[in-house]
């Protein structure tokens, strides 16, 4: 058991996550501003995991219990410290972090390039010093797909020594952040995906590739702002009739079909995924790991329709569309050394992920927005 420190936890992976976690025992404090979430994903993590959800302050006024929440930016350099200095304090020092906060819309990426550094790469390099500080040298790392940029199609299914070319600010601040860890661990420039660290460093960079789906329980859930920019919550929600129909962007991509190929990765996979991460890195030596996190298998965007219709049992009404600007054709993990190092990998088919997305989005129609608890 340890205690960890989940930053973005209240999120759509850091709440699948925190569940996966719990049940394994560990004692975490979740730190969130709520800019992309809602306390109400922890109240039902809490629920799920059969364990009270304590807020606190971040310079917290008990004992840590199994499941603490604090409210507060990971670019507030005194709220980090707080926690740490007090975590210490109690004799529960934070001996490890898992780090989901940060901002994933592209599109706003391109708008506001300055917000995503900022957060992204700024807010990393803060919970970075303050960990350095307190000697806590243990981190999983939210990285991304979106490094490999449009992949060339020898190089599919990726492995992570494909190159990195990333084509937004988004990707750019994944690459930022990444290239700040490689720094801490002593390994600047090498572009191997298993290297030992310095200065005590124990890092996982998780390059995930589309995380979708939902607990099977149908209690949390993806629940993006507005109009969803991605494919699955998109479908769900014109399933449940919440949007008219699917705009399909391209159906002349070089694919079976001629719809874009991705890699969808079950929300639990990528949980589990996490789980065997911190504790690989807690079992080893001071260490850098660069590893994909998908299934190793595409499906296209009429595939995701296909699946969807036969889980809803309803009919997705889409229109092909131009192609979106920035997509790449096919992004499929080579997810073997993820495999190899964490004896880990997807259990969950593209049916589970349909069934547990489509029991959310009807237990859900409106996300957390007008749950009861
Ligand atoms: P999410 O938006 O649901 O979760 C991110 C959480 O971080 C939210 O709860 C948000 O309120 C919080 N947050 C944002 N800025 C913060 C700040 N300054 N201080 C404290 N908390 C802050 O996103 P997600 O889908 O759960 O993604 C988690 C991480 O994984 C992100 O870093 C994202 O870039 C990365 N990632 C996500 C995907 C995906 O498809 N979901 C793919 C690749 C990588
Ligand atoms: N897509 C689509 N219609 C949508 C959203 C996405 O046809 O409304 C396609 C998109 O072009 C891509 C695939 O679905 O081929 C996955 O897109 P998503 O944004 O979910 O993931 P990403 O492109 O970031 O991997």
């Amino acid at each position: 058991m340890a205690q960890l420190l989940i930053t973005g936890g209240a999120g759509f992976l850091g709440s699948h996550t925190c569940l996966v976690l719990l049940e394994a025992g560990h004692q975490l404090l979740v730190l969130d501003d709520f800019s992309n979430s809602s306390a109400i994903s922890l109240e039902r993590v809490a629920e799920l995991a059969g364990v009270p959800l304590q807020r606190d302050q971040p310079t917290l006024k008990a004992t840590l219990e199994a499941f603490t929440l604090v409210e507060g930016d990971i670019r507030d350099t005194q709220c980090l410290d707080a926690l740490f200095t007090s975590a210490k304090a109690f004799g529960q020092p934070i001996e490890a972090v898992i780090h989901f906060a940060g901002l994933k819309a592209v599109g706003e990426s391109v708008q506001q390039p300055l917000r995503y550094w900022d957060v992204n790469v700024v807010g990393t390099q803060r919970l970075l010093t303050a960990m350095n500080f307190h000697h806590c040298r243990t981190i999983v790392f939210s990285s991304s797909a979106t490094l490999y940029g449009y992949p060339h199609p020898n190089q599919i299914p990726i492995p992570e020594t494909a190159p990195i070319q990333p084509i937004n600010p988004y990707g750019a601040s994944k690459h930022a952040a990444e290239a700040l860890l490689a720094d801490l661990a002593g390994c600047s420039g090498k572009p191997e995906p298993i290297q030992a660290s310095s200065g005590g460093w124990r890092i996982a960079r998780l390059r995930y590739f589309n995380p979708v789906g939902a607990h099977p329980s149908g209690r949390i859930g993806e629940d993006p702002n507005g109009i969803p920019n991605n494919l699955f919550p998109f479908i769900t929600q014109v399933a449940v009739g919440r949007r008219p129909e699917l705009t399909v962007f391209g159906d002349d991509w070089p694919t079976p079909d001629g719809t874009g190929v991705r890699d969808y990765i079950h929300v639990m996979d990528l949980a589990e995924g996490h789980r065997e991460a911190l504790h690989s890195l807690l079992n080893s030596d001071p260490q850098l790991l660069t590893l994909n996190l998908g299934s190793g298998q595409g499906a296209s965007v009429l595939d995701v329709v296909k699946a969807m219709e036969a889980t809803s049992q309803r009919a997705i009404p889409h229109r092909i569309a131009p192609r979106r600007p920035g997509d790449a054709a096919i992004t499929v993990a080579n997810p073997t050394l993820a495999a190899q190092q964490l004896h880990w990998r997807t259990q969950r088919s593209l049916t589970d992920i349909c069934r547990d997305g489509w029991a959310w989005q009807q237990d859900n129609p409106n996300g957390y927005g007008e749950a009861c608890l």
